[in-house]
């Protein structure tokens, strides 16, 4: 029930009771004044038969004076003395108005008989004596039968005086316990009031305000303090403190929820802000390996709960092989065609799990419980695959963080292409077209970067040279040479292998760099080259074009001079092997042929 209908009920019946003890004062006070009235009555009645006596005594003793002396004055106040008691007589006919009962009214009317025989025997004594019957009158003054009435008299009010005393004594009493008990029920009704007044500002004040208020207090100081653990108990009263209650109540959900989107913004936040480094770090890496080891420590961070591989196409577009991963996946495998994966063959991300709501990619076991592959595009071509996976015991993959993977997957399709572009260009301007060997330029980068930073470093020198390769283009024409140029380079490129890095210095004339070799190491090599080169036949669109021969000068440094010099020296060694005859490998620091 509300506080405010309590208040109103508790105000209806003060009031009630409030005029009830009102009303019972009132009964009350009307009971004490009928008590007034009933002795009024009583002395009334009880005035007017005494009063009656004693003028009938009054005349007796007029009438006696009379007959005795013989004054007038007795005699007229005898007579006077008559109106008097005709008056009483005509009061006592109106004394049934004073509440009298009829046995009162019975014996009074004795009294006004007894008054009215001894008026006659009085009236007749006087009559006597005004007819000079002296004796006569004064017989019937102090007569026997006189002193009868007059007794009679007396008798009928003193039993008068008794009936009323009684009747009235017993009104008086009535009066009196009914006036009693309506003080009584008037006291405890204002009793009742005051208790009721003050229980009701108990109940209000204390358990239904002060206690739960106070409880609120502590809440909603510990709610301020954005301590949403604390416990609101539920309370269904349906009344202002209820409503409060209510309020408390929304105000700790709102708090939570908010705390909670506050939450979901710090970490979309911060995953953006590990995106954005990613991105940043994806521009700026230089090789595919960077790239893998960069995916590989933010993928992590910003989604905690997957795990996931990084693949990338190979250059024939065959297979994809994994070049990065994190949170160890467990059911991808390492290689795979591009085929047996859906994302790649549909162009979109794709999910594979074990409810098998979608068809799995053939890349998975069968045992994997979510797994999400984005193809990295660029520029319309697939060039690898992002694959995550649900760690077992976390939660998987929702809408948001699907979004921010494609969105990933995005950049490190642009990273990887950015990469591949990169490479080409540096290919382009570091190799030759034509062998795919590295070219002019790298070679002079090479030997720059020997004479300023590896000057004391071993190295040696090979100036390769294809012997009468004009006399080959004129015999087989120029596309002819230019398969024997890259079959030749290819020797080159297999021959010197980890050892050394193969040059095309310019038209038929290659140049080998071989590190920490010594020159006798460099003529080693360089006589294998010329025995492979002079025993490989070739051909070109099914014509057999024989076999070619390279004369090679070898030269090393630091031991035989500087590395600025190497290559003229080498230079000249090769020379001298082409004026000694061809096919042949000449050491500079002897200039003489080795074979
Ligand atoms: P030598 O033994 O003295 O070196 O004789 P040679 O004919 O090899 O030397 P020469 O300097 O007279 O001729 C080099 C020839 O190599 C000229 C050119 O036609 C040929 N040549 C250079 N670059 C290429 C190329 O890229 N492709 C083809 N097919 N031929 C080339
Ligand atoms: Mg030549
Ligand atoms: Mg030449």
């Amino acid at each position: 029930m509300r506080i405010n209908e309590i208040t109103n009920w508790a105000y209806g019946f003060t009031v009630l009771l409030t005029a009830l003890s009102g009303a019972a004062f009132m009964l009350s006070a009307n009971s004490a004044n009928q008590e007034r009235i009933a002795v009024e009555q009583h002395l009334a009645l009880d005035g007017l038969a005494k009063h009656l006596a004693l003028v009938a005594e009054e005349r007796t003793d007029e009438a006696r004076l009379y007959v005795i002396r013989g004054h007038e004055r007795h005699f007229e106040a005898f007579a006077a003395k008559e109106n008097e008691e005709r008056n009483l007589e005509h009061t006592i006919e109106r004394i049934k108005e004073f509440g009298a009962s009829d046995e009162e009214l019975r014996v009074l009317q004795s009294v006004g008989a007894a008054a009215d025989a001894l008026d006659s025997t009085e009236q007749a004594a006087v009559a006597a004596y005004r007819r000079n019957d002296v004796s006569g009158a004064r017989q019937l003054l102090f007569g026997p039968e006189h002193e009868r009435l007059q007794a009679l008299l007396l008798g009928q009010v003193e039993q008068f005086s008794t009936l009323t005393n009684a009747r009235t004594g017993q009104a008086l009493e009535v009066a009196r316990i009914r006036s009693d008990w309506l003080g009584l029920a008037a006291k405890v009704m204002l009793a009742l009031t005051a208790a009721l007044f003050l229980g009701v500002l108990y109940f209000i004040l204390k358990r239904r305000i002060s206690m739960p208020l106070t409880r609120m207090t502590g809440i909603v100081r510990r709610l301020a303090n954005q301590d949403y653990t604390v416990d609101v108990p539920i309370d269904r009263r349906q009344d202002e403190i209820g409503d409060m209650h209510q309020a408390i109540q929304i105000f700790r959900t709102n708090g939570i929820e908010r705390d909670r989107m506050d939450a979901e913004r710090r970490q979309d936040q911060q995953t953006k802000d590990l995106i954005l480094q990613m991105m940043h770090r994806l521009q700026a890496c230089q090789n595919r390996q960077e790239l893998a080891d960069i995916v590989s420590r933010f993928a992590p961070q910003i989604f905690p709960n997957l795990a996931g591989h990084l693949y990338v196409m190979n250059d024939g577009r065959t297979s994809l092989f994994r070049i990065g991963t994190w949170l160890e996946p467990q059911h991808c495998s390492e290689t795979f065609a591009p085929d047996a994966c859906w994302a790649l063959r549909r162009g979109h991300a794709h999910i594979s799990n074990s409810a098998h709501d979608d068809i799995p990619c053939h890349h998975l076991d069968n045992h994997v419980t979510a797994g999400l592959c984005v193809p990295l595009m660029a520029q319309g071509d697939t060039i690898g695959l992002l694959y995550f996976e649900e760690r077992e015991g976390h939660q998987g993959v929702n809408e948001a963080s699907r979004l921010y993977l494609e969105l990933i997957a995005e950049n490190i399709g642009l990273a990887t292409a950015n990469l591949q572009l990169r490479e080409r260009l540096t290919s382009l301007a570091t190799s030759d077209a034509l062998t795919g060997l590295l070219n002019r330029r790298s070679l002079d980068e090479a030997l720059n970067h020997l004479a300023r930073d590896n000057r004391d470093e071993a190295v040696a020198c090979l100036m390769i040279d294809i012997d009468h390769f004009k006399r080959f283009n004129d015999n087989y024409g120029h596309d002819a040479g230019d398969v024997v140029m890259q079959h030749v380079g290819q020797i080159m490129r297999d021959t010197v292998g980890k050892a050394g890095k193969v040059f095309r210095f310019g038209g038929e004339e290659f140049t080998v760099l071989l590190p920490q070799a010594t020159e006798a190491q460099g003529l080693e090599l360089a006589e294998r080259l010329r025995e492979q080169i002079a025993a490989t036949p070739f051909s070109h669109r099914g014509r057999i074009l024989g076999s070619v021969t390279i004369s090679v000068g070898a030269a090393s440094s630091p031991q035989d001079g500087p590395v600025t010099t190497l290559v003229t020296r080498a230079d000249a060694a090769l020379f001298r092997a082409k004026s000694g005859g061809r096919n042949r490998t000449v050491a500079a620091s002897v200039y003489s042929p080795a074979a």
